[in-house]
């Protein structure tokens, strides 16, 4: 599988599916979560509420439709909010090997993904960085390309240097 990065936007990226930095009620949200709402409109979230009424486990994903987004799907995944004190490094990792999984059973070949956990719940941006390099290029995977979204400059020459390196 290609890790790759380019700058922009996770909710125009012509991709098969685009993955979701959600919360666990799966209801919206801020940051990714209510812009992939915002793109996607009303059916992501009737999707959400029929498919995950209960919500979703932090570190689990789970999909839904991606409604008027290019993507087919949105893959849902839950972080750990660092700032509330969830700072078991293994439930970020798993956001990326769960998010693959479901990648895998759906047949999506090429997935976006942005920096789950680096912005509203405060995940350090350089370990959130190698999490999600270390963890997509050590999960076995019919996923052809992973891209990695970010949302500005500093991020973009950050993960593009982890890549590098
Ligand atoms: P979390 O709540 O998991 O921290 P956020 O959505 O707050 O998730 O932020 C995760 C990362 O995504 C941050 O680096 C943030 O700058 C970035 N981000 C926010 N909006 C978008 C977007 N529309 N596309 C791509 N990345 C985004």
């Amino acid at each position: 599988m290609d890790v790759t990065v380019v700058r922009g936007d996770i909710t125009t990226q012509d991709v098969d599916a685009v993955v979701n930095a959600a919360n666990s009620r799966m209801r919206g949200g801020g940051g990714v979560d209510g812009a992939i709402h915002r793109a996607g409109g009303p059916a992501v979230l009737e999707d959400c509420v029929r498919r995950f009424p209960h919500g979703l486990a932090t570190g689990d994903a789970g999909w839904t439709t991606a409604g008027n987004m290019p993507a087919e799907w949105v893959i849902h995944v839950v972080g750990p909010n660092y700032n509330a004190g969830q700072r078991d490094r293994s439930l970020l990792t798993s956001c990326y090997s769960r998010a693959l999984a479901v990648a895998d059973e759906l047949g999506a070949r090429g997935v976006a993904f942005p920096l789950v956990s680096a912005g509203i719940y405060g995940w350090p941006k350089d370990d959130a960085i190698a999490a999600a390099v270390d963890t997509l290029r050590g999960t076995d995977t019919h996923v052809e390309e992973a891209r990695l979204v970010a949302f500005d400059a500093a991020t973009y020459d950050a993960i593009k240097a982890a890549l590098d390196g």
